[in-house]
């Protein structure tokens, strides 16, 4: 290693261990193991959290009461004082110079761990005077040791590891000096640098850490965002060429009539966004390659006519189609849906007298007894059954087709990296069926680009006309709700009582919706046909439930989230959540789309007395948006890119600096540069620093597709 001289690759920096580093003794390598920081590579990788701009610096003597400041100052004196109801106040004397400072700090009993006497420290906070002295109460405290730089960097620093921000920021320049005789390696071709405006990496390391201006930050930045985004497209571009590249799909024939058929037959015209994505899909399905499609599409927006048209195609072409639902009662659901549209629809079939035969569409749940189910089997396999519906679990037990074309999968809200690749190694063998999954749960163009780049995307952006928006309302407690539920109920409708969400599993829950049923039915809901509906019902219980629901039996289901997916019933127009804080955005969103399904005036009430800055943020946003995608983005913004990250979740290292809420732009450029970088003939450009980098942070099993290429 010594007599190395060629540059740093990040392996190389990986393979250097932190107690190389200046100061890094056995106890402090352990306290840095304890963060996650082994070797040189996460020390570099560790970034500041933010910058003390010191040019922005005020003088204690000239801070006037009132006012906002930033003050470099050296510790002089630290005390804890008790009050007489036994809290604690640390009482910190500074200066720097200029005057006294006293900083208090209510109820943080560490800070006397903390700050220490003469320390230097940067103070952040607004000055009032105390008794003729200038003191600042709980301001913004950093420890900066005795940098004299003019931007200071401020690291994540530990508390229980006991590391400090200045201790890493010596560790990270040690590591800076030392790389200095070799270099960085750069990965990236210059074309590339140049088209995005990126400066090379050892400029990127070393202005992240030790930028002398807040300019020299941000164009370093740039670059290590660029980096990050940059592996992560390289994957899913890799993985989706050689998918289509390895896989042989079925080129269906879909010059029928049957989409014409079902069109005119409807009582509505298609949304301009529901043609648009029936022709990306058919022309998926004529491709010879198979297609790896995720139709996302607001609540209501109509994705399974855009299913169905698909289904129709394939099937006319002579092959079959399947519906996997979530649950037994959307299977149904479909099943009942689907059979009305398509009742008179005739498939040709050359043995019979008459050369065609009934369309024959079945539905597959475990409510279905031994013997249809046989049945069913038996006219899959010998390909009397054209269409399947029903739920994940049952389709995906081995059920045998004589020739399936196209698998829909609906309602789909996690499709994590794993049930794609599984889902694909199924299909592995003769020819692919076609594969489209939807989901209702919209997440923002550059997250969707990220989590499932390796499929193709589309979008039903667009709400049939004439739907009323639903009028949503925030209510602190729920007595002001049940006039409306029962006014409505007067006129012919139906509501849900969406219970509290309590603990985590199915017998808590149904105990919360029993305790409510109990409540309302002797109080608010008295008189009126109330059931209630949880995942402890068996699946015939639930089924007569949602049967009589639909059948407008029951005025008012009180229910768990298990009505939250794809559940259709038009007559349903109120909706009332208790304890709202509870759920997330999304989940709000879902519920909700389960009424305002018709064409009259609907409403969803918030109930929740929560005042959390969280919790107002999500039910404002539910007040004021019906639009999915746009509560997508507040719920990411929220939320940060964690729980959307999650599906990916392989790299150890993903999503350090780039972020894809602020960083939008970066990933539809590194998405560019992926394909460009994948497309460049062998030898023309060497990206095999790069491919090591992905190795190196997401493992050999992601980059296999990469040295494929
Ligand atoms: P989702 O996308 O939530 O699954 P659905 O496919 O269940 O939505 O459609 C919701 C309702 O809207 C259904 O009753 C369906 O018949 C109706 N629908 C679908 N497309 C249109 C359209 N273009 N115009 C009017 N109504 C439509
Ligand atoms: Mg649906």
């Amino acid at each position: 290693m010594q007599r190395e001289t060629s540059p740093l690759t990040l392996l190389d920096l990986d393979n250097l261990p932190v107690s190389r580093l200046k100061g890094v003794g056995v106890k402090k390598e352990e306290a840095l193991n304890s963060i996650g920081i082994e070797t040189v590579l996460d020390v570099l990788s560790h970034y500041p959290r933010r910058y003390i701009d010191r040019t922005k610096e005020a003088k204690i003597g000239s801070l006037q009461e009132g006012e906002e400041g930033m003050v470099l100052a050296e510790v002089l004196d630290v005390q804890t004082i008790r009050t007489r109801n036994r809290k604690k106040i640390v009482k910190v004397e500074v200066t720097d110079g200029t005057g006294l400072l006293e900083i208090t700090f209510f109820n943080q009993p560490w800070r006397a761990r903390q700050l220490q006497e003469e320390m230097h420290v940067v103070v952040f906070g607004k000055l009032d005077l105390y008794r003729g002295k200038g003191r600042m109460a709980n301001p913004v405290v950093d420890l900066v040791g005795d940098k004299t730089g003019r931007i200071v960097p401020i690291y994540q620093q530990s508390g229980k590891a006991g590391l400090t921000t200045w201790e890493l920021g010596a560790w990270v320049s040690d590591a800076l000096h030392k790389c200095r005789v070799r270099g960085f390696a750069e990965p990236l071709p210059l074309e590339i640098r140049r088209q995005h405006n990126l400066v090379d990496r050892a400029t990127a390391f070393t202005k992240i850490h030790n930028p002398t201006s807040v300019g020299e930050t941000i164009e370093a930045r740039n670059r290590l965002v660029f980096d990050e985004l940059l592996r992560i497209q390289l994957i899913l571009v890799a993985r989706k060429r050689s998918f289509e590249t390895t896989s042989h799909g079925i080129a269906h024939d879909i010059e029928g009539k049957f989409v014409e058929l079902l069109l005119s037959s409807l009582p509505f015209q298609l949304t301009s966004a529901q043609i648009r994505v029936i022709n990306e899909i058919k022309s998926d399905l004529q491709s010879q390659m198979p297609m790896h499609r995720l139709l996302q599409g607001d609540v209501g927006s109509g994705k399974t006519l855009v299913a169905l048209a698909g289904l129709l195609s394939v099937v006319e072409g002579g092959r079959q189609g399947v519906i996997m639902a979530p649950t037994e009662v959307l299977a149904e659901q479909h099943y009942l849906g689907i059979s009305d549209l398509t009742e008179s629809f005739k498939v040709p079939c050359p043995e019979n007298l008459m050369g065609e035969r009934p369309l024959r569409i079945e539905l597959l749940t475990s409510r279905i007894s031994q013997r249809d189910r046989s049945r069913i089997c038996a006219g899959l396999s010998e390909g009397s059954v054209d269409i399947v519906i029903g739920t994940h679990s049952l389709i995906q037990e081995g059920i045998e087709f004589r020739d399936l074309g196209l698998t829909v999968i609906d309602e789909q809200h996690r499709f994590g990296v794993d049930q794609r690749a599984a889902l694909r190694a199924k299909a592995s063998g003769k020819e692919i069926p076609d594969l489209l999954v939807m989901t209702a749960t919209p997440i923002p163009r550059t997250a969707a680009m990220t989590v499932y780049g390796d499929l193709d995307v589309s979008i039903l952006d667009e709400l049939p006309p004439g739907r009323t928006p639903i009028s949503t309302k925030w209510v602190e407690d729920d007595s002001e709700v049940w006039g409306k539920v029962r006014n409505q109920i007067q006129q012919g409708n139906q509501a849900y009582v969406v219970c509290p969400l309590i603990g985590d599993n199915e017998t808590t829950q149904k105990a919360s919706v029993e305790k409510t049923h109990e409540r309302l039915v002797e109080t608010e809901l008295r008189g009126l046909k109330v059931d209630l509906l949880h995942g402890r019902l068996t699946g015939p219980e639930k089924h007569e439930v949602m049967t009589e629901f639909r059948e407008g039996k029951i005025d008012v289901l009180i229910s768990t989230t298990v009505i939250e997916v794809g559940v259709d019933v038009p007559n349903a127009t109120v909706m009332v959540i208790l304890d709202a804080e509870r759920f997330g955005i999304a989940q709000l969103h879902q519920l909700r789309g389960r009424v305002g399904r018709g064409d009259v005036d609907s409403w969803c009430f918030l109930v929740s007395h929560v005042r959390t800055d969280d919790a107002v943020q999500r039910l404002t946003a539910l007040e004021s948006s019906t639009d999915g995608f746009e509560l997508a983005e507040i719920d990411l913004e929220i939320r940060g890119e964690g729980t959307i990250m999650g599906v990916l979740q392989k790299g150890r290292n993903d999503l350090r600096i780039a972020s894809l809420r602020r960083d939008k732009q970066w990933v539809e450029l590194a998405r560019e540069a992926a394909v460009e970088l994948l497309d460049l003939p062998k030898g023309d450009e060497d990206i095999s620093l790069l491919i090591q980098e992905v190795e190196l942070l997401f493992g050999q099993e992601e980059t296999e597709y990469l040295f494929k290429s």
